[in-house]
């Protein structure tokens, strides 16, 4: 019982610590729709809910219309020769992936000429090779979210250690390029993870917005969210594994342009460098605290 009663405390503080991400039960696992087959959890992560969107099938026209930019791409500061001391730097990270739908988010990002971070699960690559090579090749941040997806919070170092090596050594095999940061699934850090993360040379990446796309696939809502947290130095918590999303990508990316906002990797927010074991998360947000 003791096991169970730390659980749920841990998970509470993770919902009230992060905002994003809580969960009722383990994910040791990658049950996508294994799962399914027992219990719905009240929360969950992204990576275990199902998109409810049907697939269209050959002969069902698409439901979803490709929405008209509000603001010309060819207008948005090239990324790669941003200062984000001066410039409104902003990072959209992208989670849970690879999946089905790698295509169609890369094919979003090239259209409004945007770098994103990816934080891929490493069980998942060997299935959608072509698209983390792509994501490499288009000069995206292709980092680490762990092999399996599981708890870090409850794992021995050898663990985190084995999750964050499996899925770096494919990251490097696919995009020729090690990453340099993990983010832990759910956001679960503590000491033994960063220390861990340390010793493999791997800065960890939290977020300070989170617009719940996991939970609510509705892309305005989304977007709404995103737009209205917006900070210079924002990092933002979304999954690349839903067509709400998408949709919200079309909506706020544009957007956030015509305010201003240059689409940046993690790695360009601190030009200084990032720390290996050290937590980023906050620099745009002050108020914003640090996981136990
Ligand atoms: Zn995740």
């Amino acid at each position: 019982m003791k096991v169970w009663r730390a659980r749920i405390i841990a998970g509470v503080s993770a919902l009230a610590l992060l905002g994003g991400c809580a969960l009722t039960q383990p994910a040791e696992t990658e049950p996508a729709l294994a799962q399914q087959t027992t219990t719905t959890p009240t929360y969950s992560p992204a990576i275990m809910l199902p998109d409810p969107t049907p697939t269209p099938t050959a002969t069902t026209p698409t439901t979803t219309p490709t929405p008209t930019p509000t603001v010309t791409p060819t207008t948005v500061e090239v990324a790669a020769d941003v200062d984000c001391t001066v410039a409104k730097c902003i990072a959209l990270t992208i989670d849970d992936g690879p999946s089905e739908r790698s295509g169609k988010v890369l094919d979003t990002l090239k259209k409004y000429n945007v770098k994103a971070t990816f934080f891929l699960v490493g069980n998942r690559i060997g299935n959608y090779t072509a698209a983390v090579k792509r994501m490499g090749a288009e000069g995206h941040s292709v980092q680490n979210h762990s092999y399996s997806h599981p708890e870090f919070w409850y794992m021995s170092s050898a663990q985190i250690k084995s999750q964050l090596t499996k899925t770096s050594k494919l990251i490097k095999k696919y995009t020729g390029t090690a990453p340099t940061m993990y983010r832990p699934p759910y956001g679960e850090s503590n000491k033994t993870v960063r220390k861990v993360g340390k010793n493999l040379g791997l800065a960890q990446v939290l977020w300070d917005i989170d617009p719940k796309d996991w939970k609510d696939r509705d892309a305005d809502t989304v977007a709404k969210r995103v737009i209205k947290n917006a900070k210079p130095g924002s990092i933002i918590l979304t999954h690349g594994l839903y067509s709400s999303t998408i949709k919200a990508y079309k909506k706020f990316i544009p957007e956030l342009q015509a305010k201003g906002y240059v689409f940046v990797t993690v790695d360009q927010l601190f030009p200084k460098g990032m720390k290996a074991g050290t937590n980023y998360a906050c620099q745009a947000a002050p108020k914003c605290r640090e996981p136990a």
